[in-house]
């Protein structure tokens, strides 16, 4: 699917609002600035957050819960993580019990971490927008 910009982005996270499920894990991936951060943005936005939520970045987990989303949502970013042990202690098996849970950077944990989720990829294209592919679970 083509993103021509960032507001196609912004409405394509918002879109995925309205299909997901307490349970189910969206993994993002793609490069520094591609754009995940954005689309996790608009999903949220799409569920209820008022104010623009901040990348996780550095808190590395970001959640929400009603009555500020409409869903219980978990934004992580993956990015700083070293090995399997530290994802051990963010609790991802239980924060995935009861959030939705969005991923960035799911490449730092081996793939059997995420049999089940959705995995949407977003690349730069030359003419300036975004390329979004997704594969889906099985
Ligand atoms: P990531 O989380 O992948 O590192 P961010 O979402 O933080 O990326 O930043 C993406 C940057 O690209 C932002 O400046 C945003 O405005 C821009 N952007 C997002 N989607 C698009 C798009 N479809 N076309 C062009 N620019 C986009
Ligand atoms: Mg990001």
């Amino acid at each position: 699917m083509n993103l021509p910009d960032e507001a196609a982005t912004l409405a394509f996270g918002a879109g995925l609002a309205a299909l997901v499920r307490l349970g189910d894990v969206v993994t993002l991936s793609g490069d520094l600035g591609a754009g995940k951060t954005t689309l996790a943005r608009g999903l949220l936005a799409a569920l209820g957050l008022e104010g623009e939520a901040p990348s996780p970045t550095f808190a590395i987990v970001q959640t929400y819960a009603p009555p500020e989303t409409r869903l219980p949502v978990a934004h992580v970013d993956l990015y700083r993580i070293e090995d399997a042990g530290e994802a051990e202690e963010l609790g991802l098996d239980e924060l995935s019990a009861d959030h939705v849970l969005l991923v960035e950077w799911p490449e730092r944990l081996g793939a059997d971490w995420w049999r089940d989720a959705l995995k949407l990829r977003i690349e730069a294209v030359p003419e300036g927008g975004r390329r979004l592919t997704a594969d889906v679970p099985p």
